[in-house]
């Protein structure tokens, strides 16, 4: 099954001409067509669209290029050029995007077939999928329950094989929850690694765009072909990226790793500390050294995070506003429009983000709120390159609890706001972090994520011991069962 491959598997085949680009495409293509009405990764894709770019590839003189003939998908807050681009929101209507991200272009330079929309939370808010304005994705593993989110479609798409990788965004932790709940790898980098242009705005100082991948190599693949600095970001950084595939040596000893003691809260599901606990052996076996460490502010992280992130998003969301693009409700006088129109086009808790924003954001509360949590991400951050004087990485679980139900939190906001209590930190500290599996849950199977974060432009070092770990382990090799049989 062409489909099943890695990215490294793939393009060399491609390379080697074993294969053609339109073969792999096609079995991407198929495997959509028998899972999707299932796993409901995707809210579109072009199919004419996608054999159109695999037939150029397949016509063009032999190259090497990393991505050759490699269907990647794409979360619906990236704009392709001539795609729909909706953040499954309503708000965006019938929008196209008129240009390609700088990650697309980067993909495309690489040979990549940039392959379908992938279902989200509106606008990256959430982390179940259950705030699309389409539908919920479901989890490939267990189909009552979530993918995660905000990149839920990203996640479900790679576990359930229907592309060979896919992009996402991680503001607070919706490239690596996911992943953590469908059992693959997944990203975020350090902000400022990645070129942000094209990427529809969230919450400007954490976003950052990162791949799911079915192992750490491609993960080191994808990161080296879309990083690096972009004339069009101003905050990315100007300092070329290295060949991250090099740091891929198996060779973790000496290194030091440290276990934040605030990380081992009474909420942590069994399964997932014993997973955790295990991963971590593994690794001192290998020869790494574990250290406990502290991160004192870790208690104020989420809510910093909703202060911030909230803010940020309350200005970035003012453009939709039925004038540029979109939906547009008519109203007697502007201000109509604009509030008929936004009231009509986003959902609940897009809703919910504005207006906390828009208050902590408000004369009289600024200080009190903004101008403190702003203080208090600066402390944050100072834990981490404290933390980081004495150690290589750092080691936590990914998410406190395995999947959940299909409902199960969709109410209670402060309950889903805690499923990243283990990511957040990672982008108000901007410091990178993956998620790769390390074990499953008994009954339900259900992937467990172990969360490597690394210091500022340290993605080097917790890809290599992402890697030697993943040598030593097969639980990235199991596959979800859906559509198997
Ligand atoms: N779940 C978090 C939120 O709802 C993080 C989302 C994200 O990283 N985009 O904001």
């Amino acid at each position: 099954m062409l489909n099943e491959l890695t990215i490294a598997e793939a393009a060399a085949r491609v390379r080697a001409k074993e294969i053609s680009a339109r073969e792999l495409t096609q079995a991407c293509i198929d495997r959509v067509k028998k899972v999707d009405g299932q796993v409901r990764a995707f809210l579109s894709y072009d199919e004419a669209d996608a054999l159109a770019q695999a037939a150029a590839i397949d016509a063009a003189p032999a190259s090497d290029k990393p991505l050759l003939g490699v269907p990647i998908g794409i979360k619906d807050v990236l704009s392709v050029k001539g795609h729909p681009l909706n953040c499954s929101s309503k708000i965006l209507g019938n929008f196209r995007a008129v240009y390609d991200a700088t990650v697309i272009s980067r993909l495309r330079d690489a040979g990549a077939i940039i392959f379908g929309r992938l279902n989200m939370d509106e606008f990256a808010m959430g982390s179940s999928t259950e705030n699309s304005a389409f539908f919920t994705t479901r989890n490939p593993w267990d189909l009552d329950r979530i993918p995660g989110g905000s990149s839920g479609g990203s996640a479900a798409a790679v576990a359930a094989d229907e592309c060979i990788a896919t992009l996402g965004s991680d503001t607070g932790g919706s490239i690596r929850q996911p992943a953590a709940l469908c059992g693959c790898v997944g990203f975020k980098p350090t902000y400022g690694r990645v070129s942000r242009y094209g990427l529809v705005a969230f919450a400007s100082s954490l976003d950052q765009i990162g791949p799911f991948t079915k192992d750490i190599r491609d993960a080191a693949t994808l990161l080296n072909v879309i990083s690096g600095h972009d004339d069009l970001d101003s905050t990315s950084v100007p300092q070329a990226a290295p060949d991250y595939t090099k740091a891929l040596d198996g060779n973790i000893k000496g290194l030091k790793i440290g276990l934040p003691k605030e990380y081992m809260i009474g909420g942590l599901d069994p399964e997932v500390k014993a997973a955790v606990s295990a991963a971590v052996d593994n690794l001192q076996k290998q020869g790494a050294e574990v250290v406990e460490i502290s991160l004192p502010h870790t208690d104020y992280a989420v809510a910093v995070y909703y202060i911030i992130a909230t803010a940020e998003a309350s200005a970035n969301l003012a453009r939709f506003d039925g004038i540029r693009y979109g939906i547009r409700e008519d109203g007697a006088d502007p201000v109509e429009l604009y509030s008929k129109t936004r009231g009509a086009g986003f959902g609940a808790e897009v809703k919910r983000r504005i207006i906390l924003g828009t208050y902590v954001l408000s004369s009289g509360y600024y200080d009190a709120f903004y101008l403190r949590a702003q203080k208090v991400r600066t402390l944050i951050r100072q834990d981490f390159l404290k933390a980081f004087e004495k150690v290589d990485a750092i080691v936590t679980p990914t998410t406190p609890t395995p999947a959940f139900k299909v409902g199960e939190k969709s109410d209670d906001p402060l309950q889903m706001y805690l499923s990243d209590i283990f990511t957040i930190s990672c982008n108000l500290a901007g410091i990178c972090g993956l998620s790769m599996p390390c074990g499953f849950t008994k009954s339900p199977k259900l992937p467990i994520g172990l969360q490597l974060l690394g210091k500022p432009f340290g993605e080097e070092t917790i890809l290599k011991i992402g890697h030697a770990y993943e040598q030593s382990t097969n639980w990235h090799t199991q596959r979800a069962p859906i559509g198997r049989a």
